[in-house]
């Protein structure tokens, strides 16, 4: 890889928005990511060899739906909707404790997308063709180093690290003028959460777009995979609390027993599905996000972004903190 003036490590929505705005400016600029897939935790899994017609249906692993607050997302997300590429799912959702749904809830309306959450960061990244957009690319370190920084052995005029704080901090050279941004990426804890998904032979469970459950030892959410895609699929995704998947990180797979006899219970299903799989997050959320859209310094040429941003921890948060540190950086670059 040649050198670009600004190297984005993490090819999330936060490090992608920050990409398109930069590259919109007309700054030369390069995302690498570690993953197989741009996207980070707006993660997809296609169903496959189910042998049934549901082979193909793309299942959100990661996040399960995001909301909108601020105008400037709003705008984004008319354009997804527009395009056909996003649309308001829900603004109710079922209330459950363990042993079963209780209420349904209605408030701010929940978007998803038809292809999958991911499609949206995709749609983003083909928006700048001249961005040079690498996935498989996991970076091992940045360092200052003669008024710019090197990611690895790519120098560049800054370096924005789009992604957990955990593991942004663990990739900044043991450097004294890197202390203090350490020390503010390892100032919010992160938990984890493991997701399931269920596929089934058929739909055995009540009309629910999506369920939170209180009070329970193994879950916190429910999805209905099939109503938030919009064709009906039988497929269940259950988001784990942090406390089961801090037990079970080693081998996620071990969690789905309780996972599946917890989301029965609190559904009446009593079939079996055909095909489980379970998605293990370590980092899958901060625990509290700041209220500072982004970190710049612009004297050792680091930047941070993501949803431990802008008020954090959510999508919208993540692609507010990407977007204002992409233009900030931006203009930057662009003035004198
Ligand atoms: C289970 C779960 C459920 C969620 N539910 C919701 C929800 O319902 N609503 C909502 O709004 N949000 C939800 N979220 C949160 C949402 O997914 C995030 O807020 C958002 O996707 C964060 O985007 P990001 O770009 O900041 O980080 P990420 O998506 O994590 O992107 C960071 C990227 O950095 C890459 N990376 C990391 N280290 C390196 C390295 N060394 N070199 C190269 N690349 C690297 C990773 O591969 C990753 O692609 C959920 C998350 C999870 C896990």
């Amino acid at each position: 890889m040649t050198s670009s003036d600004v190297v984005i490590v993490g090819g999330g929505i936060s490090g992608i928005a920050a990409a398109v705005e930069l590259a919109r400016a007309g700054v030369p600029v390069a995302v690498l990511d570690r993953g197989r897939r741009l996207g980070g935790r707006m993660a997809v899994r296609t169903v496959r060899d189910t042998e049934t017609k549901w082979d193909g249906h793309p299942v959100d692993v990661g996040a399960g739906f995001f909301t909108v607050r601020e105008p400037l997302f709003a705008a984004q997300v008319d354009d997804w909707e527009r395009r056909g590429l996003a649309y308001p799912w829900t603004d109710t959702l079922g209330v459950a404790g363990p042993e079963g749904l209780t209420h349904f809830t209605s408030g701010v309306m929940r978007w998803s997308a038809p292809a999958g959450l991911r499609s949206l960061v995709d749609d983003l990244a083909e928006s700048i063709p001249s961005a040079d957009l690498r996935s498989d690319h996991e970076v091992h370190s940045v360092r200052v180093s003669n008024g710019g920084v090197l990611v690895d052995e790519v120098s560049a005029k800054l370096a924005l690290l789009c992604g957990p704080d955990p593991q942004m901090a663990r990739i900044l050279a043991q450097q004294s003028e890197l202390d203090e941004v350490r020390a503010t990426l390892v100032s919010v804890d992160w938990e984890p959460v493991l997701a399931l998904t269920a596929v089934y032979e058929k739909r055995s469970w009540p009309e629910i777009s999506g369920v939170f459950v209180n009070g329970s030892d193994e879950l916190g959410f429910i999805a209905d995979d099939g109503s938030r895609r919009g064709d009906m699929a039988p497929v269940l995704v259950a988001h784990s609390s942090s406390a089961l998947a801090a037990q079970h990180l080693d081998n996620p797979q071990t969690a789905a027993p309780a996972m599946i006899a917890a989301m029965h219970r609190i559904l009446g299903v009593t079939a079996e599905p055909l095909q489980v799989h379970v998605q293990r997050w370590s980092l899958a959320r901060p625990i509290s996000g700041r209220d500072e859209p982004h970190l710049l310094d612009s004297t050792l040429g680091i930047g941070c972004a993501g949803d431990a941003w802008h008020g954090g921890p959510r999508i919208e948060a993540a692609w507010l903190s990407g977007q204002s540190l992409g233009q900030t950086a931006a203009s930057e670059l662009t003035s004198g």
